[in-house]
């Protein structure tokens, strides 16, 4: 029980990743309240949940609206009073993934052939205003509107753990993806900084920046991608959203008590520092 009685908050907790979080943490004893944009996938993960002693509950939401957002940590403010650990989790993929696929499959046969790679990406050129303003908004106004509500209750109490799921994307940048690695890149940054300003007020604020998982978000992946990515990864496969649950606990429960400012890289050893 190394949540016991915590009153926490998984945002984008209606599927993959945000889901595995809610789901441990419930099994560790917690209060679990899951946010997200889609109230029969956030009831499913309620009901998946089960009906424990401690409360279980959803909250619409759409974290790139800071309004939406206060709304919702006023009802969190109402049911609980508290709040002792935020998950960041809510975010956004690759939008086309006809084009990403394409792309990968035709420099993958260029490469095979031994031929002069001919087919170029184009996407930072090419990307509109409005895809690029939809990324960083749902990940990083959204990380930023989420940890400045919960400051406002944890500062109360003195305490509480903040963990921002970012990505490998945001380490080492990834093919096909500028804005979202510039998205999870700016998490870290966020992360680094407000560890350093909340520290003095027992508040730790981690990043969880997971590799290649099997979710919802992955699923547009064409099989040539997956498997290309895999004979890259030391483990040889993709990481499950459970392993990356269970960095998420580590860093919310006391285990991570000297942890601040810092990212754990649930990867297979795609990325090695
Ligand atoms: P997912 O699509 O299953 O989950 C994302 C959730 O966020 C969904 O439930 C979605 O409804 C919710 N969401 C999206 N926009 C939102 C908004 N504006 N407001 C509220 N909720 C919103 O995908 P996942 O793989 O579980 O992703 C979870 C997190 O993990 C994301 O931040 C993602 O970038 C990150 N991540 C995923 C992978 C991977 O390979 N799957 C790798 C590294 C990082």
């Amino acid at each position: 029980m190394k949540l016991k009685e915590r009153v926490t908050l998984v945002t984008g907790g209606g599927s993959g990743i945000g889901r595995a979080i809610a789901l441990r943490f419930a099994e560790e004893g917690a209060h679990v309240i899951v946010a997200g944009r889609t109230p029969a996938k956030l009831q499913d993960t309620v009901a998946a949940l089960g009906s424990g002693r401690t409360k279980r509950c959803a909250i619409q939401t759409d974290v790139s609206s800071s309004a939406s957002v206060r709304a919702m940590f006023t009802e969190i403010d109402r049911e609980f009073g508290r709040l002792d650990v935020l998950v960041n989790n809510a975010g956004i993929g690759i939008d086309d993934f006809e084009q990403f696929n394409r792309t990968v499959e035709a420099r993958g046969r260029e490469f095979a052939s031994g031929e002069p790679m001919r087919t170029r990406w184009n996407l930072t050129q090419e990307m509109p205003d409005d895809v690029w303003h939809r990324m960083i908004a749902v990940h990083l106004d959204g990380t930023f509107f989420c940890t400045r509500e919960a400051l406002r209750l944890m500062t109360r109490t003195n305490s509480g753990v903040i963990i921002n799921v970012s990505s490998t994307a945001g380490l080492t940048g990834q093919e096909g993806a500028p804005h979202y690695s510039a998205a999870k890149a700016g998490m870290l940054g966020f992360t680094r900084a407000v560890a350093r300003e909340v520290a003095s007020q027992n508040i730790r604020i981690n990043a969880v920046c997971p590799g290649f998982v099997d979710t919802p978000m992955s699923e547009g992946y064409a099989p040539a991608f997956k498997r290309a990515t895999m004979a890259r990864i030391p483990l040889g496969r993709w990481g499950t959203a459970d392993e990356v649950a269970a960095a998420a606990l580590f860093l919310a429960s006391d285990d991570g008590s000297y942890f601040t400012g810092q990212s754990l890289s649930p990867n297979g050893g795609i990325f090695i520092s």
